[in-house]
């Protein structure tokens, strides 16, 4: 794989030492077991220290006739794998004690729910089950506000404006999948606004050290950090891409390793930042002039790392999702999407949808805007989502980064950036190199 392990490795490192979120919460649920036998519960007890840990404490009134205890626990999320874990907890007295460490498994977002019960057996087989627990993750950092619009939650504690503008903007980036794609939403989300995505980042283990924006999409909850100074000019339409790339990949979830080529799910989600930026129009236009797109089947994989062609990239992306959107209307793009999720290879989806593959519709793409056929080698062997190593996470994204606003064009009374010059690769408030790392990190959890 080609993503950059060796910074993501480094990331993780930074992120293992400090303890972010100081706050301890105890929970309560004793004397909660409902049974056919006679054991007692005294304590059932979850200490959260967020996002580090969660210990999960059991106390019996009487353990000499347990055989077994076990503790079940799950985090709310749509996922294809085995939502619940069970683990066995050895009993010392009468008391049982297990901690889950997010430091190796990675923590779930601010405004994940988790659920958890305890199994006792007793000698004869009988099974005690304490009636089921829950927490929702919180960042207790700062005091958050919340406005709300059907199906969107938006918490955000800096700039009075902020969170009534981006929740404006989310609702209006919903309309607008609804509209012109035909793609809703399925289940609540939650927006999370940091007022400085470095804040942002401190909740995240295992978030790159640049990253503005995570779309964690199995928890339908996005944290974006956003400075008020520009939440109309960089909030405004990066809550419009994660949003979309959310509504996305719940509509082309898949349980069949299927995937999106990266022109599209990014092309999509530029689509629904609205109004397309002038940096999006002059890359087009230049482009046009000069002749000087990609072939649009390279940018089935990753994007270059490097800045402008990276945002070209986006731009171009952006352009052949419109045409394929304006020419051949929202349902056949809906059903390229639900083709892909079956795990039909890219050129295969394409054929059966449109009738030519991602080399016929550049042809075609290219026609619309009046640019001359472009030679096009043979493809000896298709490519497939399978053989395309590098976007192999998009098939279960938990999460996809963005550039933090700092790194991104900013405008003239942005900050200046303050990340390694090296990674502000992308004059778009998205960072393609991100789409991979996180997958994976998400993925360890059985
Ligand atoms: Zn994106």
């Amino acid at each position: 794989m080609i993503y950059p392990l060796a910074r993501y490795e480094e990331g993780i490192l930074k992120k293992f030492v400090p303890i972010i979120i100081l706050f301890v919460l105890i929970l309560t649920g004793a004397g909660s077991a409902h049974a056919q036998t006679s054991i007692t519960v005294t304590r059932n007890e979850a200490l959260v220290d967020f996002p580090q840990s969660v210990t999960f404490q059991l106390e019996v009134a009487d353990a000499s006739d347990v055989a077994e205890v076990n503790l079940v626990y799950e985090v709310d999320r749509s996922s294809c794998l085995e939502a619940s874990t069970a683990v066995p907890v050895p009993l010392e007295g009468n008391q049982a004690e297990w901690t889950w460490e997010m430091v190796r498994s990675g923590n779930p977002p601010p405004g994940a729910t988790l659920r958890w019960a305890w199994q006792i057996t007793d000698s004869s087989g009988n099974v005690t089950t304490t009636d089921e627990q829950s927490h929702t993750f919180v960042d207790d950092r700062y005091d958050w506000q919340t406005v709300s619009a059907p199906n969107i939650r938006l918490h955000w504690y800096e700039g009075d404006d902020v969170g009534p503008m981006l929740l404006e903007a989310a609702v209006a980036g919903l309309d607008q999948l609804q509209n012109e794609m035909g793609i809703a939403l399925d289940s609540e989300v939650q927006l999370f606004i940091y007022g400085e995505s470095d804040d942002m980042r401190d909740a995240v283990l295992y978030i790159q050290e640049w990253a503005g924006g995570v779309a964690f999409s199995d928890y339908n909850i996005i944290l974006i950090g956003v400075p008020p100074r520009i939440a109309e000019s960089w909030g405004v339409p990066t809550v419009r891409h994660e949003l979309a790339h959310l509504v996305v990949g719940q509509f082309g979830r898949s349980c069949v390793g299927g995937s999106r080529p990266t022109w599209l799910e990014e092309g999509l989600a530029t689509y629904a930042e609205g109004t397309p930026s002038e940096r999006v129009l002059s890359d087009i236009a230049n482009g046009i002039e000069n002749n000087r797109f990609e072939p649009v089947r390279s940018l089935n994989g990753s994007f270059s790392a490097h800045g402008t062609e990276a945002g070209i990239a986006y731009s171009q992306s952006y352009s052949v999702v419109k045409f394929l959107l304006e020419t051949y209307g929202q349902e056949n793009l809906q059903s390229l999407i639900l083709t892909l999720a079956q795990g039909k290879g890219y050129d295969e989806a394409l054929e059966a949808v449109y009738g030519f593959n991602v080399d016929g519709l550049e042809q075609a793409w290219r026609q619309s805007l009046n640019l001359p056929a472009r030679e096009i080698p043979p493809t000896p062997t298709a490519v497939s989502a399978q053989s395309i190593p590098t976007i192999e996470p998009f098939g279960l994204p938990e999460s996809v980064p963005t550039e933090s606003a700092a790194a991104a064009t900013a405008p003239a009374d942005a900050a200046p950036p303050t990340t390694d010059p090296g990674l502000r690769i992308c004059n778009l408030p998205v960072f393609p190199l991100l789409l991979v790392g996180f997958g994976l990190v998400f993925r360890r959890r059985k």
